[in-house]
């Protein structure tokens, strides 16, 4: 009896599943993305009925210069500091510009940010904790990487250094635990790459559709797609100010971080 149940559940179970996949594949053709529209209604039984040929496709050289995609905006190349300023009055950058193709933080020069705004962003940067340990926790090598200057990606050395997960190395800060934990040994460079949407908002500043976020840590995915609940705060609760295009900004912890930073450019999606 045991047995003629479990059979009678598991036929039950898969005619269910039949049955979505036909709503899934009505549902595909009605919107018009799989097949073209002579063939609306019809069962596809020709292969060009789900053959495209426009939009075509923009070229981008992966590697154009320096390994910079060839639509990308470089904000960082190691010899200026021009594409950036201080947060705090908008003058020149007052970090240090090393003379090995990298910049360092200045301590107590306060943020950086990009004299160019962005919306939603493809970035790739590349940073690094000091070799040299000092301190502990959130005051070990703590940057950041603020979306639209409000959001946080957290740039923080986590190597034998445990802190709040939710403001460790990849997090979202205080919204997104990372997936894992990528670092590389202190000294060495790691890399961010990010994928970010921004959010959208109303005439009347209400937000509409919220931001998201994905990073790739060396490699390895520690946010996927994660939706952004406010600015990054470190006390209370996120904030949801309307905004347009913003910054890209990078932290000043005040702490004596030492973090460096090379290698940065965006392409705007
Ligand atoms: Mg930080």
């Amino acid at each position: 009896m045991k047995y003629i149940i479990f059979f009678i559940s598991l036929s039950l179970i898969y005619s269910c599943r039949e049955g979505a996949e036909d709503t899934v594949d009505k549902e595909k053709i009605d919107e018009n993305v799989i097949i073209h529209e002579e063939y609306q209604g019809e069962s596809p039984e020709v292969p060009e009925a789900t053959e495209f040929y426009e939009p075509a496709v923009p070229r981008v050289l992966p590697f154009a210069s320096n390994g910079v995609p060839s639509d990308a905006i470089v904000l960082f190349d190691g010899t200026s500091l021009e594409a950036w300023i201080s947060s705090g009055d908008s003058t020149a950058a007052d970090w240090h510009l090393n003379k090995n193709g990298t910049m360092t933080v200045k301590d107590q020069a306060g943020d950086i940010e990009t004299r160019q705004h962005f919306g939603s962003i493809q970035l790739h940067l590349e940073w690094k904790s000091p070799e040299e340990i000092r301190r502990e926790g959130q005051n070990r090598a703590n940057s950041g990487v603020f979306l639209s200057g409000l959001y946080e990606v957290q740039v923080l050395d986590n190597n034998d250094n445990d802190t709040y997960v939710n403001g460790q190395v990849g997090s979202v800060y205080k919204q997104h635990i990372p997936l894992a934990m990528a670092s590389v040994p202190s000294g060495d460079w790691n890399t961010y790459d990010i994928i970010y949407h921004a959010p959208e908002f109303n005439e009347k500043g209400q937000k509409i559709k919220s931001g998201t976020i994905t990073v790739i840590h060396n490699g390895v995915l520690v946010q996927d797609h994660v939706e952004i609940k406010g600015t990054t705060e470190y006390i209370g609760w996120p904030k949801n100010p309307a905004h347009g295009k913003g910054p890209l900004k990078l932290q000043d912890h005040r702490d004596d971080s030492r973090v460096s930073y090379r290698n940065i450019w965006v392409r705007e999606l």
